[in-house]
């Protein structure tokens, strides 16, 4: 039986070198370029309808909670105070989904490149983005987050890099500009996270991120959740604030998550402040 054969009906992803990770499609639902990417919608038997852009996993139903809510309520409950959050990239909805839950939060603005992942997350992942593109609070806009960031504008609370790996329209957005520029744009005590890659598969992304957060940030770091179609063991999140956000003890944490209101099914207090208790394999990565 050849290759081809023998993957016939299973999504495979070329993300890695040497490990390639197979998932089964049982029913495919979409697959056609973009004007920016190749955008497929498959179902899965075990984790539902998964989104992957140039082949490579983007979210599936199954376990988008893990990382949309790491991503999302590690920042915003440590800050504490957030009002306005820029997400860029995030145009399946997931992210977006996930911050407008704070009612706090008042303004979030979606910078995303590629206006066709919205349009088939909507229609093909309703469930990811939930009612968040009904939001008032929400503003899309469709354009080159690294342009975005180096215009001048806003100043945003909380600023999250929900977006694809450091390939094809991904490169701009893990740049020392980027980052600078990203800096720029956060109000004084705001909060920077940024989606780093699995450290295990992708240990120099990680550290020149974080090369460069240690030169932009008071505080900086990362912090880890494991997803399990980011193959390859805990994901790293990257972590930079010049304000006190990351010193906000459990207790302050369990009060501000009680006040919130909402139930989560990955996210507790207790998950975040464990989350930046680093491992030696990804401390040793920190600059
Ligand atoms: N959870 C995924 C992960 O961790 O890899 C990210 C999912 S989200 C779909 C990634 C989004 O980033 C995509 O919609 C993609 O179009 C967008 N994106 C990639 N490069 C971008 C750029 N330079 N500016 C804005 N959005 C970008």
């Amino acid at each position: 039986m050849s290759e081809r054969d023998l993957m016939a009906g299973w999504s495979v992803e070329l993300l890695h070198d040497d490990f390639r990770q197979c998932l089964r499609e049982a029913t495919l639902l979409y697959d056609s370029e973009t004007a920016i990417q190749r955008l497929r919608v498959f179902r899965n038997p075990t984790f539902g309808r998964i989104l992957t852009l140039d082949n490579v996993v983007q979210v599936t139903e199954g376990d988008e909670f893990v990382y949309h809510e790491m991503m999302s309520h590690v920042p915003i409950f440590s800050h504490g105070a957030a009002r306005s959050v820029l997400i860029v990239g995030g145009g399946d909805g997931g992210m977006a989904r996930e911050v407008l839950r704070h009612k706090g939060v008042e303004r979030v603005v979606m910078v995303e490149i590629d206006p066709g992942v919205i349009e088939f997350s909507k229609r093909y992942l309703p469930g990811i983005g939930g009612g968040a593109f009904d939001d008032p609070r929400l503003e899309v806009v469709i354009a080159d987050g690294a342009d975005y960031m180096k215009a001048d504008g806003e100043r945003f609370d909380v600023i999250i890099v929900d977006s694809t790996d450091p390939i094809g329209p991904g490169v701009t957005l893990f740049t020392d500009s980027f980052y600078g520029h990203a800096k720029r744009r956060l109000t004084p005590e705001g909060v920077l996270v940024t989606q780093n890659g699995v450290p295990f598969m992708q240990p120099g992304e990680l550290t020149n991120t974080l090369r460069a957060f240690k030169a932009l940030f008071r505080d900086w770091g990362c912090y880890l959740a494991t997803i399990p179609t980011y193959v390859g063991g805990p994901m790293a999140m990257g972590w930079g604030t010049d304000g006190p956000a990351r010193d906000a003890s459990l207790e302050t944490l369990k009060t501000r998550y009680a006040e919130a209101g909402f139930e989560t099914r990955y996210y507790t207090p207790e998950v975040h402040k464990a989350a930046f208790a680093l491992p030696g394999y990804v401390a040793r990565l920190r600059p």
